[in-house]
């Protein structure tokens, strides 16, 4: 917004001494406005020096109902600026050219080693399988092995080459991908033979699926007494992961990351889904790939684990990430080797980069510094405005909008339950759930209360979180509001299904949206005559009102809703408490309270769909 209006002020000062009424070649220089990625309809009555207002009626004029505020497309600002006589020109920044330009072809591209990624639950073995892969293959031949972390290797197998990333968990990986970079051809999930699955193998599972990207399972701990692989086998097929050796797709290896058992079979299996993934890459152009792992090293400056994923990475190369800018000093590999070069799928090691970049961010070896820069001070404005945009809060109609491909709508949902016996029914119901012209698509779905993993699946893929009997918890709360991703709650399982029906057969209609108040902490507790439970809170959020809807929740689940009874500080009765302040609360008809219980305050408000 920053960016624009600055471009219009100068353009007017430019024009300061030109008459108002410009002639009609002049007109034509000069009666345009510059779309940059977006254009509000205040920024562009402001383009043409008309009022918002009219703007919004011409909008309306064409059955569009528009606030200052809202953002317009390239066509319909074209259509409004029409009727002022203004044109909008396209002025989107176009980062290709800053790069260096190759034209590529397929014949370019040769195969590359696959980039393996371990997943799974918890101690059920990821780091010692890690560790076992890298020391029994790389040790092998070269004095010392390593033995510090690394954050990814390759390791030869079969005369083949094979590269493990170590990604810090489940979460991190999605964020990986909602930068855009899919850095992971297969995914190995690993479960331990006597826990079976976990709630983190599941999301591991969903995230790795959502991504779309190979599984192989590692069935690990099988030299334990009470190991049960069959079980393992048994209940991801109730997730769609059926076994080979039972007529389907996933390959299954039963190991002992600790003895080392099994291993040799992984790491066959890992080459034979990489055969039929035949993943390539041109190696004859400008490098590009993403982050691993960053940090400050004394003496080295800002170093970075980088993955090569395209061409090939050279020593002098000028590289931006994200929106900071390096220059190649030296390069190494996982080993601490010296190399003059990295082909695709290759892990090194950089120095020369100017600041410490994040993990899953995206590199590109450009032209010049010039060009790095430039590119850098286009990134930084269009993180700004996302910034502000992204403030806006997804509804589910945009929802519905992101995944429209050819005629079919799609709708991401993920579910959360308090039991699992609902989470299977709400799942099932879903499943049977058919719209013309729309397609449901469940990425998710747990018991308990929705996480912080939860919102980053769903910002990713542009899910609904549909809560059912549940609330998220305090991390995913931020996570929510920052991230502007769309949560409902039902307590009735065919409400939650009406609405979803609603949603994908375009009925949205005004719908009444649950607005967060305020939060209050349960501290103590007095029976009190005639009244009964009144509970002593704290409030930590907001504020809570006598005139609010109340929720009481216990470990984040709902255990009841209505009204307060009275609300009180010390012995008068109030309106409402604020944030810091103690006060009592008696619930409407419900004493069953208990201390460390919350209390979640909203109102219901009409918001008209868009
Ligand atoms: P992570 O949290 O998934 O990285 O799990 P770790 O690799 O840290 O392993 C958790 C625990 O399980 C450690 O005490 C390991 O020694 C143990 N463990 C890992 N793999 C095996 C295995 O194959 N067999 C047995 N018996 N123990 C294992």
């Amino acid at each position: 917004m920053d960016d624009y209006s600055s471009t219009t002020r100068r353009r007017r000062s430019r024009n300061s001494k030109a008459p108002r009424k410009a002639s009609p070649q002049a007109k034509a220089i000069k009666r345009r406005v510059e779309f940059i990625e977006q254009i509000t309809v205040q920024q562009l009555a402001h383009g043409m020096s008309v009022k918002a207002g009219q703007v919004i009626k011409v909008l309306i004029g064409m059955g569009q109902m528009a606030q200052v505020n809202d953002s317009l497309d390239f066509d319909t600002a074209q259509l409004v600026a029409a009727e002022f006589e203004f044109e909008v020109v396209n002025a989107t920044f176009n980062e290709a050219t800053h790069m260096i330009d190759i034209e590529e072809s397929d014949e370019d591209e040769v195969p590359r080693a696959p980039v393996v990624t371990i997943m799974g639950h918890v101690d059920h073995g990821k780091t010692t399988l890690l560790d076992t892969i890298r020391n029994t293959r790389v040790a092998a031949g070269e004095a010392g092995g390593i033995t510090q972390h690394v954050a990814a290797y390759q390791v030869k197998h079969g005369g083949q080459v094979i590269t493990f990333i170590d990604t810090p968990g489940h979460e991190a990986f999605t964020e990986m991908r909602a930068r855009g970079a899919q850095v992971t051809d297969i995914v190995i999930l690993v479960v331990a033979a006597d826990d079976g699955m976990m709630p983190q193998t599941v999301e591991a599972l969903n995230h790795a699926k959502a991504a779309g990207v190979q599984i192989i399972v590692a069935v690990n701990k099988c030299d334990r007494q009470n190991a049960n692989p069959a079980r393992v086998r048994q209940q991801l097929m109730e997730h769609q992961l059926v076994p080979e050796e039972y007529g389907g797709e996933t390959l299954f290896c039963d190991v002992s990351a600790l003895k080392g058992d099994g291993v040799e079979d992984l790491l066959d299996n890992i080459l034979l889904v990489a055969e039929l993934g035949e993943y390539t890459a041109n190696p004859d152009r400008h490098a590009e790939g993403v982050v691993i792992e960053a940090r400050l090293e004394r003496g080295k400056g800002a170093v970075g684990t980088l993955i090569v994923q395209k061409g090939t990475l050279k020593k002098g190369d000028r590289l931006v990430i994200g929106t900071t800018w390096g220059r190649v000093r030296a390069l190494s590999d996982f080993r601490g080797k010296p190399l003059k070069k990295a082909a695709p799928s290759t892990p090194v090691e950089v120095m020369g980069l100017e600041e410490v970049p994040s993990a899953g961010e995206q590199w590109v070896v450009v032209k010049s510094e010039r060009d790095a820069k430039t590119l850098i001070d286009h990134r930084t404005t269009e993180a700004k405005a996302l910034a502000a945009r992204s403030r806006k809060r997804l509804t589910i109609e945009d929802l519905l909008r992101r995944g429209d491909t050819d005629e079919t709508q799609q709708l991401n949902l993920i579910i959360k339950s308090d039991v699992r016996g609902t989470l299977e029914a709400i799942d099932a119901a879903f499943r049977k759930l058919e719209v013309e012209g729309a397609e449901l698509k469940i990425l998710h779905t747990g018991v308990g209360a929705v996480s912080e993993s939860d919102v980053t699946l769903a910002h990713t893929y542009q899910a609904l979180i549909i809560g059912y009997n549940v609330r998220a918890d305090a991390r995913a709360r931020k996570a929510i509001i920052s991230r502007g991703v769309e949560f409902r709650t039902h307590k009735v399982i065919y409400e939650a299904i009406d609405q979803v029906k609603r949603v994908m057969s375009g009925l949205l209609g005004p719908s009444i949206e649950e607005v967060s108040q305020g939060r209050a902490e349960i501290r103590q507790i007095f029976g009190v005559p005639k009244i009964g439970t009144v509970a002593g809170c704290y409030v930590t959020e907001g504020k809570i009102a006598r005139a609010h809807h109340i929720r009481l929740l216990r470990d984040n689940k709902i255990v009841w809703e209505g009204r307060l009874a009275s609300l009180r500080r010390f012995k008068d009765d109030v309106r409402e408490v604020e944030r810091g302040y103690e006060c009592g609360m008696n619930l409407d008809g419900f004493n069953d309270i208990k201390p460390g219980d919350e209390i979640e305050a909203y109102t219901r408000e009409e918001v008209e769909a868009s």
